[in-house]
């Protein structure tokens, strides 16, 4: 967003709390690589220009990449300085912060969409004795007690710490709720790439019936490999894990809960798999692609128990810890503005909320299907830093700037 402001000449300041990558440096694990490929992270005039277009990037790789994009592009960010209220004030907005406070006439929430654990009511009921960790917080198996472990969530997060777990020695069962399945490779190509090149990530915010579903979607259960090999359930309990259903409850005398849907969810995740290589393989029948790729093939169904056990006696099966891999939400507490809706979502249109002058950017599905990717960043700046100059060029509000010192104007504040 900065450099499509500063293409369209509208000065601005980019106010972080922490550095740059803040949250690639503080809430992702040691081994985290990028489950899209270096090609795939793609930012307005900046791309990836290495020898392994088709690897994932390692977490010091990817801190180093959005460090060399700020550093590229002269972003104005001002490290260290944490929005603490945004409240509307005249013709603009009243940014209160650890460092000072800024007035400006437009403002972009890019806090980002993972600030917070999105943890179920009863997991405040996790016995004392056990170590509860949510997958922001796990870092490495050293910091994971002796003994089993017990994995809350099956997409990309939870699938990848129960397979580093249960290869440090940890036995590991696996809590499995709705997830989405996917081949890393198909067709000798990425997934990633045909999901891109059939434009399923293009996909618009208003061309769905059911935005608010699609919304909700986990993400992909993919992990960046360094062999490209799928990280599923299947490849799970074949080196051991156990799978179980979604957690329900924990009880007060130390017991987990789980649902007996685990076969249907898992047929569930296969067959929309399938509809999705069904789709890649027709349009590329259809581009005429299929003498330059491999041809159709298909992963054999999820193997799992009919009758999955549905509890654990956290003493007896020596659960020593839970990880609560299962989602996450916004964080936009300091923002003082009816633009929430009953679930606390900061309501918006592609990202435009129904405040003058203020956008959001990097939620799920936002604008397009990959907005809440790196790679979606492009799309959704282009499109609403448009918004944003016409919001400006139809507003004759004074310049602002940072309260109390008038020469130091600035009349968007992106947080
Ligand atoms: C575990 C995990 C794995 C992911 N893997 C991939 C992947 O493989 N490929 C991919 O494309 N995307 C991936 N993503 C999504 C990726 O994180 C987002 O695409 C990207 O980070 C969005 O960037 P952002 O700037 O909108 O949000 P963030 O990266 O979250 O940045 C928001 C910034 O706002 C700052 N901030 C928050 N609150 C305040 C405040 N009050 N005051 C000042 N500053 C504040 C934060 O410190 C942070 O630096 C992953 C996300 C997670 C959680």
């Amino acid at each position: 967003m900065s450099r499509c402001l500063a293409e369209r000449s509208i000065e601005h300041v980019v106010v972080e709390r922490g550095e740059v990558a803040h949250t690639w440096r503080t809430e992702r694990w040691d081994s985290l690589r990028l489950l899209t490929p270096n090609w795939q992270s793609r930012l307005p005039g900046y791309g990836y220009t290495g020898a392994d277009p088709d690897g994932y990037r390692t977490l010091p790789e990817v801190i180093d990449f959005i460090v060399g994009y700020a550093r590229a592009i002269s972003a104005p960010v001002h490290t260290h300085t944490r929005v603490t209220s945004v409240r509307r004030v005249d013709e603009g907005y009243l940014v209160r912060t650890n460092q000072g406070d800024w007035l400006c006439r437009a403002l972009v929430l890019a806090s980002g969409a993972c600030n917070l654990p999105r943890l179920p009511p009863f997991a405040a009921r996790t016995p004392r004795h056990i170590a509860s960790l949510t997958s922001q917080d796990y870092r490495n198996p050293e910091q994971v007690a002796e003994g089993g472990v017990l994995v809350v969530g099956a997409s990309s997060s939870g699938t990848q710490i129960a397979n580093e777990l249960h290869l440090a020695g940890r036995p590991v069962v696996l809590s499995v709720g709705e997830h989405i399945r996917a081949p890393r490779v198909y067709r000798g190509k990425d997934i990633e790439w045909w999901m891109d090149a059939v434009g399923i990530l293009d996909q618009r915010y208003d061309e769905l019936e059911d935005i608010a579903r699609a919304r909700r979607v986990p993400s992909l259960q993919l992990a960046g490999t360094s062999d490209r090999s799928t990280l599923d359930l299947n490849a799970l309990t074949a080196i051991g894990v156990r799978l179980v259903g979604r957690l329900a409850a924990i009880t007060d005398d130390g017991k987990a809960q789980f649902a007996g849907s685990l076969p249907n969810m898992c047929a569930l995740s296969d067959l929309k798999m399938n509809r999705l290589l069904d789709l890649i393989d027709e349009r590329a029948h259809e581009n005429g692609l299929d003498d330059a790729v491999a041809p159709p093939h298909r992963l054999p169904p999820t193997c799992v128990d009919m009758a999955p056990p549905l509890g654990l006696d956290f003493a007896k099966d020596q659960i020593k810890t839970i990880i609560w891999a299962v989602g996450y939400r916004p964080d936009h507490s300091w923002l003082e503005a009816p633009v929430f809706d009953r679930k606390g979502m900061v309501r918006h249109d592609g990202g435009v909320v129904p405040s003058p002058g203020m956008y959001l950017m990097g939620a799920p599905f936002l604008r397009r299907r990959k907005s809440a990717l790196i790679d979606g960043a492009a799309g959704d700046a282009h499109d609403l830093s448009a918004h944003l100059e016409s919001y400006l060029n139809n507003k004759a509000a004074p310049l602002m700037g940072r309260s109390g010192e008038a020469t130091r104007a600035s009349r968007n504040v992106y947080v």
